[in-house]
């Protein structure tokens, strides 16, 4: 039996699929959009198509942007020898918000799971790989997140790269074990990156 007719339901649906979005809060995101005038609603579907037409990987590092290379990435302030290396685009902008570190980054988008099937190949390492100019690099701090896949994936990274004779360190514990650097805070985050210890 169905509660909402189809159309309804239908946006239900699509809020549900959502990330962190029960039936409770898909239900009242639907009747909130419905409640919408029709500029309000275009401007919100427009975003969504513009944001998904627009942005692209930056061929550098992977972060998510408007432009190729990002931002970080054009910045002559930013110091291209030290490459922070993150699981995720939201870990940027973690980091970013300590305003403490100067160098760039690097998104794996993902980290090593044999358990669920991902490895080495699955996520941006050969592309990591491939920045690595010892004339250029000389620090590689990993600052995936500090779970078993997290450190494997740092442990991994830091066998392949300490050959290359480039410094290679991981941030410091701090953050707890099983967290995720996009909820950590800025002064926590900002201890863990002074703290970092060489692998
Ligand atoms: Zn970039």
């Amino acid at each position: 039996m169905l509660y909402y007719s189809p159309s309804i339901e239908k946006l239900v649906e699509a809020f549900e699929k959502l990330p962190s979005i029960g039936h409770k809060t898909a239900v009242r995101l639907a009747f909130h959009m419905l409640d919408l005038s029709k500029e309000e609603t275009d401007e919100f579907v427009n975003a969504i198509i513009n944001a998904k037409n627009n942005l692209k990987y930056c061929s550098k590092c992977y972060n998510i942007s408007d432009t190729d290379p990002c931002s970080i990435c054009a910045n002559p302030k930013r110091d291209e020898s030290v490459i922070c290396v993150v699981e995720d685009v939201k870990d940027i902008i973690a980091m970013e918000k300590t305003h403490e570190f100067k160098g760039v980054y690097h998104v794996l988008h993902g980290s090593i799971s044999p358990m669920n099937g991902i490895g080495p190949d699955d996520i941006k390492l050969k592309e990591l790989l491939a920045r690595l100019n010892p004339e250029i690099v000389k620090e590689l701090i990993l600052a995936t997140n500090p779970r078993v896949e997290g450190e494997a994936t740092a442990m991994y990274i830091s066998k392949l790269v300490k050959p290359l004779g480039i410094k290679v360190t991981r941030i410091a514990h701090g953050i707890p074990v099983g967290g995720d650097l996009e909820y950590t805070d800025e002064v926590t985050l900002t201890k863990a990156l002074e703290g970092r210890r060489e692998m």
